[in-house]
């Protein structure tokens, strides 16, 4: 232990560096001080427009005001996203938020739908959700909690937003709770001679901007956590081969799609996010794979309006730092570790990082056993994301390229083949440990990318086939029905949360 905290320093203001400054400064209630340093000349990444909903917690947390939040951040709402051509060219399916069906006795509900499926008894998987069937019809409404046993009472539900007025509005509100900015370049960081921990950071001005604990939030540069500590980094590139991404924003189409969109092409995917005055898009690609001119002209040839700049190429490296808490810095966002926002992660990275920091606030000082444990959760939460986000690589039956049959044939995590091999042996699905996709997350992809079972559960059969069938056509009934109500999607947001 040593010599107690008094000043945090943040160095980076994207979505991590004001995430991190506003929650900072709502915890913490002015007991520490909080700095930010932040360089205009370089700015941000300016990409991360998609959530999941566990960015609601977060919000709370900080005390916002959702229509406000999406009137500033030209925001929409996400039930979800539609995944096209990932199993097989022309497959198209959805993993939605929430639950999917409604409990049943003792075995999970896709257990009695897989039999009932299997005789042709039942509906497809989707019917039995209400996020997807919902973003199917274009419809939203946030959970109705006057309405707890009705599926309107459990819509789970994320956003989408504009990642430059993200970051602009945090930072509004971390101003306003005591944070002190400092626009500036730093050129490099001091270190303390007898235990290496960083006492300042210097800006090309000379100015230093000192501190107890730092929070490296400079992006993929990892100004303090590389650049300075050379903590290391972890390569995952052999499972996760994409390194580019080509970005453009286009004009708003016709429809407002409560959905995020992937869509996977020859040697990659490409998203598509509908915020309020346009849609966010990028290609997620291989270089080895595909050239720089193919990609832009796959990205440029899939718009549904406009382009409205020039495609913008962003270079990464999937993997995570060795540690992400080394010596007194805490590296939150980028400059922690990268992988591919297929599934929206790396917000709700950001989010979880900023918990446990929380959870481990130093406060006297620091604790070999507190950052082991820290680096520990982060570890498993990275390690159990990238199984996710491989899984959607490796299940695909595509021939049509190089790319696919390699991903396809690839070695895949021992943690990624057993929950795998679980899922053959009668569709069984087990969370570990609190990690962040829950078993109806893996169901969906599993599912949706075609992975078989050999059965279901034995104890499906326990009950009366026709008491089944009656079950499950009376939750997707209440499922339309609900839907039915719903307004749509851009009517909800002219009423409640139109960015002016
Ligand atoms: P940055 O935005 O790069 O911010 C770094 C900050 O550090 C800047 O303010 C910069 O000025 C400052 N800085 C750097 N060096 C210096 C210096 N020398 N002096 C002073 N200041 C300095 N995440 C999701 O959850 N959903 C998505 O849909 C999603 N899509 C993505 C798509 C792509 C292609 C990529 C690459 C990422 C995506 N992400 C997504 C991740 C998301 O963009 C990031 O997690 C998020 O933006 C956080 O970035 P950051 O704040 O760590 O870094």
């Amino acid at each position: 232990m040593q010599t107690p905290i008094k000043t945090v320093v943040i160095v980076g203001g994207g979505t991590a560096g004001w995430m991190t400054a506003v929650a900072m400064a709502t915890v913490l209630r002015g007991r520490y001080k909080i700095r930010l340093v932040e360089s205009d000349e370089i700015g941000i990444v300016g990409v991360g427009e998609a959530t999941i909903p566990m960015i609601q917690r977060f919000n709370k947390t900080i005390g916002l005001d959702e229509n406000e939040f999406l009137r500033e951040t030209q925001g929409t709402f996400k039930l979800g996203i539609e995944f096209v051509n990932w199993g097989q060219v022309g497959d198209r399916y959805m993993h939605g938020f929430g639950r999917v069906g409604q409990d049943l006795w003792t075995v999970p509900f896709e257990q009695y739908w897989r039999k009932m499926r299997a005789a042709g008894k039942a509906r497809p998987l989707e019917e039995y959700s209400i996020t997807r069937m919902a973003s199917k019809a274009n419809k939203f409404l946030p959970a109705q909690t006057d309405l707890p046993n009705s599926p309107l009472g459990e819509i789970a539900y994320a956003y989408h937003f504009d990642a430059s007025l993200y970051a602009r509005y945090l930072r509004k509100l971390s101003e306003a709770r005591g944070v002190l900015r400092t626009e500036g370049k730093i050129s490099h960081a001091t270190q303390r001679a007898a235990d290496g921990h960083i006492d300042a950071v210097v800006l090309e001005s000379g100015e230093r901007v000192e501190g107890d604990l730092f929070v490296d939030c400079s992006g993929f540069r990892g100004l303090l956590i590389e650049q300075t500590l050379k903590t290391g980094y972890e390569d995952w590139t052999h499972w996760l081969p994409c390194d580019r991404a080509l970005a453009v924003p286009c004009e708003s189409a016709p429809v407002l799609t409560p959905y995020t969109r992937s869509t996977a092409h020859k040697a990659g995917w490409q998203w598509r996010i509908p915020l309020q005055h346009r849609i966010g898009n990028g290609h997620v690609y291989c270089s080895n794979a595909i050239s720089d001119d193919e990609a832009a002209a796959t990205l440029l040839a899939n718009l549904d309006g406009k382009p409205l700049a020039e495609p913008r190429m962003i270079k990464f490296k999937t993997g995570m730092r060795s540690k992400s808490w080394n010596k007194n810095v805490v590296a939150i966002g980028l400059s922690s570790g990268f992988m591919e926002p297929l599934e929206s992660t790396s917000i709700h990275m950001i989010q979880a990082a900023i918990q446990q920091l929380i959870d481990f606030f130093p406060d006297e000082g620091f604790s070999a056993r507190d950052t082991e444990e820290f680096n520990a959760q982060s570890r498993f939460h990275y390690e159990r994301i990238r199984d996710f986000i491989i899984l959607h690589y490796h299940l695909n039956q595509r021939s049509d390229s190089e790319f696919w049959r390699g991903c396809a044939n690839m070695a895949i995590p021992q943690t990624l083949k057993e929950k795998m091999d679980l899922y053959r042996t009668r569709g069984r699905l087990f969370r570990f440990n609190n990690e962040l996709f829950t078993e109806v997350g893996w169901l969906q992809v599993m599912e949706g990318q075609n992975l078989a079972t050999d059965g279901y559960h034995p104890l499906v059969d326990v009950q009366n086939e026709a008491g089944i069938a009656e079950f499950l056509e009376g939750v997707r009934e209440v499922i339309g029905k609900c839907v039915d109500v719903m307004p749509d999607h851009a009517a909800y947001i002219a009423q409640h949360c139109k960015a002016m």
